[in-house]
């Protein structure tokens, strides 16, 4: 889908109504099975009921950074460390934290290439986001790029797959042509806070100008928020007034 100035509320509804239409013909047609279980799924999705109640939900969290917060802490709370830091990210909305059985999908969405997980994970964020989307939505998803050795290997970026996904069923456009990886860097997964920060710093550079200020980063799994810090800090050089990061799920501290 184009960029446009901004998506009105009736063209997001109209959008709604030919998802929803495209749904019921799709499952006529494959019933869907759940991607856990292997047993019948349920809404149209690949996915069962008492499979999606096993998705840990990050409920009580904090509105910057989506970290998880003890449980009795209000729902927009802020946790100790966006207190006192210099905010890049406005906000985050990450559904689900990173456990069992989540983070068996996630792993089977980086490392497996299989599409009907991208097809779940990402039409479960689309149906919380537009469950709760009482606020002004992004004018464009920028899904956080892959460097090109890593993408060569993988062959797919599973941030930008399930942008596409997500892109379609919240109606709102999508680009990831504007931002790449100026260098490789290490997998963050092996490294510690301030390693994770040092690897990625410098790590992005914009290919073409900003046509949004109000800007949503799509990424699988938030870990320390490095990666995509570090992304906002691009992007606000390059106009970007508002930006929220947008992910499936978040790992604890
Ligand atoms: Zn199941
Ligand atoms: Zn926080």
């Amino acid at each position: 889908m184009e960029y446009s100035q901004g998506v009105s509320a009736c063209q997001l509804e109209r959008h709604r109504k030919v998802d929803s239409w495209w749904h019921k013909v799709a499952a006529a047609i494959w019933p869907p099975h759940c991607v856990l279980c292997e047993g019948i799924g349920a809404n149209g999705r690949d996915l069962c009921v008492p499979c999606e109640h096993d998705l840990p939900l990050n409920t009580a969290s904090c509105r910057v950074c989506a970290q998880p917060l003890a449980l009795g802490r209000a729902e927009q709370a802020i946790c100790g460390r966006c207190l006192g830091a210099r905010v890049l990210v406005d906000a985050s909305f990450v559904p689900y934290r990173y456990a069992y059985p989540l983070d068996r999908l996630i792993q089977r969405l980086k490392y497996g290439k299989d599409l009907s997980v991208t097809r779940v994970l990402g039409d479960l964020f689309a149906e919380h986001w537009l469950a709760r989307s009482e606020s002004p939505a992004p004018q464009l998803l920028v899904p956080v790029p892959l460097g090109y050795r890593r993408y060569c290997q993988r062959g797919f970026n599973q941030a930008r797959e399930l942008a596409r996904v997500i892109a379609r069923r919240c109606g709102i456009p999508m680009r990831s042509d504007l931002v790449e990886r100026s260098r490789e860097t290490k997998e963050q997964a092996a490294l510690s806070r301030r390693g994770r920060k040092r690897n990625v710093r410098g790590a992005f550079r914009m290919k073409r100008a900003l046509p949004a200020r109000h800007i949503a980063i799509i990424d699988d799994v938030v870990t320390t928020g490095s990666t995509v810090n570090e992304l906002a800090r691009v992007l606000r050089r390059a106009g970007a007034t508002t930006i929220e990061v947008w992910a499936i799920a978040r790992a604890g501290r």
